[in-house]
């Protein structure tokens, strides 16, 4: 939405298309006021960033097709795009594009154990989705698996769903996440197992039981040390990795980074891919936050004015430093010095793949 707003309010014609119902991404998923610095919305509602970008969007002519997945690219920037959610009545449209933004997000990494496929266990993202987005409690008893922000949080969001959050637990010496969402959880009285895991989950048809046990400093299961929990749902918050496989398959170069999630596409300054008029944004260019990907959108959506000749180079220059100054202000301190790094590791690849 960021780059398309970008794009748009410099007199670029666009066009957004996103799978979901609703466009705005995970954003409508978080009724949490955001974390963060005051000139990037802390204190505000996610839901409430999501609708003031749509509004804009609207206002500025972007045209939105929802319930449309982008299920390939070829090469003369052509896009197929399945629209439509029955299947009967699904059709496949092709739409040529000067330029492209990839900004598919993330998606979520699985943890298996023994019974892991039973019903009842999910991503933890699915379950925020089931109850701030569907409003349907996935289930009464849960565990949760990982104690990052997103297994913090989404602890958090299901007791104030109405769910009964059993215990979180956390196979590290101490918690991922911030300690201010972590003390909501254990104010409740609710247990963080830390240098624990899952074992199994137990059940017929659905998940009843989760056996958890203590594990050792190389996270090997102590015997001897199992508990049996009584779920109905386990909720894995295990990381998230990028979604690129659309810029991957097309053949933009990418690189393994663990601090961004895994395999990522490379990009320059400009968030443009290796493959010309591709541009990659958001989660999908490393896993990092809401705010990063807005100013990464914006990033793109000034480039691609600048390149269709919107925006002269020397005002879109201008306005590029100012993006990048609060980008690396968001990657700076204890929380952002790693992805800093990475970043950079990031755009010190594309110059050495492309022998820029
Ligand atoms: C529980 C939780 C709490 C968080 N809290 C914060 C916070 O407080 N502050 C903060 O800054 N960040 C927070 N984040 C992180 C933030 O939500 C993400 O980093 C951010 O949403 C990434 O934006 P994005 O646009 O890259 O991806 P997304 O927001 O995931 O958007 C991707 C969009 O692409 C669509 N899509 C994917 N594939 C296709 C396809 N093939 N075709 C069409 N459409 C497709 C999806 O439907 C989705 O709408 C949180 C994340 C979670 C899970």
């Amino acid at each position: 939405m960021a780059a398309a707003i970008e794009a748009a309010k410099r007199g670029a014609e666009v066009l957004v298309i996103d799978a979901n119902e609703k466009a705005g991404g995970q954003l409508f998923k978080q009724i949490h006021k955001f974390f963060g610095s005051s000139t990037h919305g802390a204190g505000i509602r996610g839901i409430d960033i999501g609708k003031d970008l749509l509004k804009e969007a609207e206002d500025l002519g972007v045209e939105v097709w929802l319930n449309s997945v982008a299920i390939g690219l070829f090469r003369e920037m052509t896009v197929a795009v399945e629209i439509g959610t029955d299947d009967v009545e699904k059709k496949v449209e092709m739409i040529e594009a000067e330029k492209l933004v990839i900004a598919c997000g993330a998606s979520e990494n699985v943890v298996r154990f023994k019974g892991w496929t039973l019903p009842g266990i999910m991503g933890a993202g699915a379950a925020q989705t089931m109850i701030n987005a569907n409003r349907v409690l996935p289930g009464k008893k849960v565990l949760m698996i990982g104690t990052g922000n997103v297994g913090l949080i989404v602890s958090y969001q299901l007791m104030q769903a109405g769910a009964d959050v059993v215990a979180l637990v956390e196979a590290a010496p101490k918690i991922g996440g911030y300690v201010v969402h972590a003390s909501k959880i254990t104010r409740a009285g609710v247990p963080i197992y830390t240098r624990h895991t899952i074992l199994e989950a137990r059940g017929e048809g659905r998940v009843k039981e989760a056996v958890i046990c203590e594990v050792d400093e190389k996270w090997q299961p102590v015997p001897g040390t199992e508990k049996v929990l009584e779920v109905d749902t386990i909720a894995i918050a295990a990381g998230l990795k990028p979604l690129a496989e659309l810029a991957i398959m097309h053949g933009c170069k990418s690189k393994f980074d663990p601090i961004l999630g895994g395999w990522a596409p490379v990009h320059d300054e400009n968030m443009e891919s290796t493959c010309p008029g591709i541009y990659v944004v958001g989660d999908v260019t490393g896993v990092e936050e809401a705010n990063t990907a807005l100013e990464e959108g914006r990033l793109a959506g000034v480039a691609i004015a600048e390149s269709l000749g919107k925006i002269t180079p020397e005002d879109a220059s201008v306005i590029k430093a100012d993006i990048w100054q609060r980008l690396d202000g968001l990657r700076s301190g204890p929380h952002g010095e790693a992805r800093m790094k990475a970043k950079a590791r990031q755009l010190e690849s594309f110059k050495e793949v492309t022998n820029a």
